[in-house]
């Protein structure tokens, strides 16, 4: 039996890790936290659950998948909800637009605010599903191994047919022509940890995910999901192992061969799969010498997507204004991504993003809301200084807030921070960021650090730093696709 050793049990350990033992592979997998999941974790504050990372879920038949290959029923595991007008966005105007995956919804409101969005509507749907299945059938489900992955004629032809050389806010315009509606679209952009003023049109495919397919909930949790995965891979017979750092990747002939733990114990393995953010892990677990092509300068002058500054509120009470997500916009929204990217340093201005997962499951906080508010916030610098004043920036959150009607100071019963150095210390995020390289050059959008290493054999990536790309549903396809890459090589 062919012996795989997972470094990391995120989403994207977790999937290959299930997809492998359920072929017949050994599997052991190390994390270094408590908990699997990775970023997908459980925050208990008292009476108040919250689940840290993903809130919003989108394509939710890729969890499915990963239960259902093994022969099991996924709603045997988890309930996933489909949430109807899933994002209120909120203007300083005072403009409000729901985002809805019902056309009826939608079309209403754009006749409202944006009498040209709605006459395009239609073929804005059209188009962003065309790039969806684009996308569908040529990037997500391959891994990239080679070069001559990238070269292949139906992948080069699809490539010029995504819009590549368009930005996401050019592309948005092109439809809409209300500002606040297109602000509200350009902040797909950050899911892939980015700027709309720089990332392709390509990324269009998001609104996709949320405009056509729609927004999910997990009942009782999105860790749900980690909790399940982990579950089902503990009954395939995978060893897991928690609180258990890797300290090195075995290599010996060019050849991954295992790993070494911090407590000195060394793992043999056949295959090591690195889920672990590889612009960290990867410097860190093999000397520069055994990567020639991936040395330290190369990960420097990569550009970190964005990171989140987050604090978690429990409140006394329930705000009725606040949808199951809803988002406070700045007034500037491209001073925002300006002073993120260009500028590196925290917005003045920023915009807040909501989850109010009670709204939908009043049982995770029964005695009020639990509130996850996220701001974006730019990477760690290469130093890893964090630049900001934590309970100074939190106020200027709820000061923010208590501007636009919503006063939650005399409510907070439980509360806490995270900022990007915890989130780079708690997961080994590079530099804090969220989902690995940004994709606001071309370059980096499209050539991601492949599924494998170039320069040692049997040690392959998965994770929101190598293809597809960042975010719950596409680390889980990572793990998938890797997982069928190595059982390929076994057949
Ligand atoms: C604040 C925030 C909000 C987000 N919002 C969303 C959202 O709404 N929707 C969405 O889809 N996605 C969202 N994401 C992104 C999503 O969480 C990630 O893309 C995804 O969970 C990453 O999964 P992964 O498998 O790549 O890695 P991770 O979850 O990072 O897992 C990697 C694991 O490796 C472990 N590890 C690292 N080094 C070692 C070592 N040496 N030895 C052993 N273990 C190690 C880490 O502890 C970690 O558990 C968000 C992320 C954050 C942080």
């Amino acid at each position: 039996m062919k012996k795989v050793a997972i470094i990391g049990g995120g989403l994207g350990g977790l999937s290959s890790a299930i997809t492998l033992a359920n072929k017949g592979f050994h599997v052991e997998l190390f994390e270094k936290n408590q908990h699997f999941g990775g970023k997908l974790m459980p925050i208990q504050l008292s009476d108040y659950s919250f689940d840290f990372g993903p809130n919003t879920i989108t394509m939710p038949s890729v969890f499915k998948r990963v239960i259902e290959q093994t022969g099991s029923r996924s709603e045997d595991y988890f309930e996933m909800i489909k949430l109807d007008n899933h994002t209120r966005n909120i203007f300083p105007d005072g403009t409000q637009f729901d985002f809805s995956s019902n056309q009826q919804v939608m079309l209403s409101q754009l006749q409202e605010l944006d009498p040209t969005g709605a006459g395009n509507y239609h073929s804005f749907l059209k188009e962003i599903t065309r790039l969806f299945k684009l996308s569908e059938q040529y990037f997500l489900p391959r891994t990239f191994r080679s070069w001559r992955d990238y070269v292949s004629p139906s992948l080069g032809a699809a490539m010029l047919r995504v819009r590549p050389l368009q930005t996401l806010d050019s592309f948005f315009q092109s439809y809409f022509s209300n500002p606040r509606i297109i602000e509200a679209y350009n902040r797909y952009a950050t899911y892939i940890g980015s700027s709309p003023f720089q990332a392709p049109a390509t990324f269009a495919m998001i609104a996709y995910l949320e405009m056509v397919e729609g927004v999910y909930y997990v009942k009782g949790g999105n860790v749900k999901i980690a909790e399940s995965f982990a579950s089902l891979a503990m009954k395939l017979g995978v060893g897991l192992h928690s609180e258990s750092e890797v300290k090195r990747v075995l290599v010996s002939g060019k050849k991954a061969t295992g790993i070494e733990l911090q407590s000195g114990e060394k793992v043999m393995a056949d295959y090591v799969i690195m889920n672990a953010d590889l612009l960290k892990a990867y410097p860190e677990l093999v000397p520069e010498k055994e990567r020639p092509s991936f040395k330290n300068e190369k990960v420097d002058k990569l550009e970190p997507s964005i990171s989140a500054f987050v604090v978690m509120v429990g409140i006394n009470k329930r705000f009725p204004q606040l949808k199951h997500h809803t988002v406070y916009f700045s007034d500037d929204y491209r001073q925002e991504f300006n002073d993120i990217f260009i500028h590196k340093t925290y917005s003045d201005k920023p915009t807040i993003y909501i989850c109010n997962s009670s709204h939908t499951d009043p049982d995770r906080s029964p005695k009020g809301d639990n509130l996850f508010i996220l701001v974006n916030a730019p990477a760690l610098p290469l130093d890893g200084n964090l630049q900001i004043d934590p309970v100074a920036y939190k106020e200027l959150i709820f000061e923010t807030l208590s501007s636009r009607g919503l006063d939650l100071t005399d409510h907070i019963v439980e509360e806490k921070i995270i900022t990007p150095s915890d989130i780079a210390s708690q997961f080994g995020a590079y530099r804090g960021a969220l989902y690995g390289v940004s994709a606001n050059r071309k370059k980096d959008a499209f050539l991601r650090p492949q599924n494998t290493s170039k320069d040692i054999k049997h040690l392959f990536f998965v994770g929101g730093s190598t293809h597809p790309g960042g975010g719950s549903p596409m680390v889980t396809i990572s793990g998938l696709n890797v997982a069928h890459a190595i059982i390929e090589l076994e057949q």
